[in-house]
């Protein structure tokens, strides 16, 4: 099959690369559309700590079920347009257990640890498989995975109707996020941000935006919710001062909730965290249950007309190259879309 391949850090070929050979319990997809996220950036600069090289990244996909063996087979038919969770987990341990299988203790992600679907065919495990109709914009489709990340982020939280969200960092993930929350009841939603386009992006799509960097940013951002504070934050910037703003800008007993990776550790005010009882939770991936969430937003049409305007731009396979460079520029564009024939 055609696939790109990151040989070594800084390097992605389109190569000759040998189809997935399927155990009991696994499916083949043939990729249509793969989303680009930033960990295929990260895979890409050689900036991700667990990556296993040579590697084909991908784990954003939408496809056509060409073969599925074994196991789970049977709730399938050759044909079906199917996403799926882009995990391996061993099914097993206290978290599998728990249904928490996002952070099982044997995790393998697919287009991380495992081959992902920069490539014609993508291997997964069917019992982490979903049905689509038959209708469904395939574009659209593709943002199944990154949108299960904000259903987990949101449920993780437990926002509740008319409460009000701070989103630090105003990417694809946050703005996931702030439409989910939106979807959710959310009172008053208020996205930072320090990039120009991503800022005018998410008001744009009627969010109320603040700009971190600019002067007087604690007081304007203080006068958002007059004083009180925001029931939930969301810490999806990852810049250093992101948690300290989470923790100032939280009401008491609020909840913050942790998606961006750093790769330095991060110092916390234990004693404002103390004085508000301020919960702190983290958050990886999304859960089985909480990635068939997103599959029913998406098969249903709740999102569409938010989702169209994430994409901005649509590569062919062949050009991966070019695309992973347009995100990584992260210049006037939002979510960038592979096309494989
Ligand atoms: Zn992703
Ligand atoms: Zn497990």
């Amino acid at each position: 099959m055609k696939a790109a391949i990151i040989k070594t850090v800084g390097s992605i070929e389109i190569c000759e690369a040998p189809t997935p050979v399927l155990n009991d319990g696994e499916s083949l997809i043939r990729v249509i559309y793969i989303g680009i996220c930033g960990t295929d950036v990260h895979l890409f600069n050689g900036n991700h700590p667990t990556a296993v090289y040579p590697l084909i990244p991908g784990h954003e996909f939408v496809g056509e079920l060409v073969e599925s063996k074994g196991r789970g087979s049977e709730r399938f038919n050759i044909g079906d347009t199917v996403v799926a969770q882009e995990l391996f987990t061993c099914g097993t341990c206290d978290a599998c257990a728990k249904g928490e299988d996002n952070v099982c203790n044997e995790l393998s992600i697919i287009g991380v640890h495992t081959d992902g679907g920069f490539a014609e065919y993508v291997k997964v495990m069917t019992h982490k498989m979903y049905r689509l109709p038959k209708d469904i914009d395939l574009k659209l489709a593709a943002l199944t995975e990154p949108l299960a990340v904000a259903v987990h982020d949101v449920r993780v939280s437990g926002l509740n109707v008319g409460e009000t969200v701070l989103v630090l960092g105003g990417g694809p993930i946050g703005l996931l996020i702030a439409v989910v929350a939106r979807l959710n009841g959310a009172g008053r939603i208020v996205v930072s941000e320090v990039n120009e386009y991503r800022r005018k992006f998410a008001s744009d799509m009627g969010f109320d935006t603040i700009d971190p960097a600019s002067d007087g940013f604690d007081e304007r951002l203080r006068d958002m919710t007059a004083g009180r504070g925001f029931d939930v934050s969301f810490e999806a910037a990852g810049a250093p001062s992101a948690l300290s703003t989470c923790i100032d800008h939280t009401k008491n007993t609020g909840v913050i909730v942790i998606i961006a990776m750093t790769s330095n550790a991060v110092a916390v005010d234990t004693g404002k965290v103390f004085a508000k009882e301020l919960t702190l939770k983290g958050v990886r991936l999304h859960s089985q249950y909480n990635f068939m969430g997103a599959v029913d937003i998406i098969s249903g049409g709740a999102l569409s007309s938010d989702l169209q305007k994430f994409i901005t731009g649509i590569f062919p396979l062949d050009d991966v190259a070019e695309a992973l460079e347009t995100v990584r520029s992260g210049n006037n564009c939002f979510k960038i879309l592979l096309e494989v024939k």
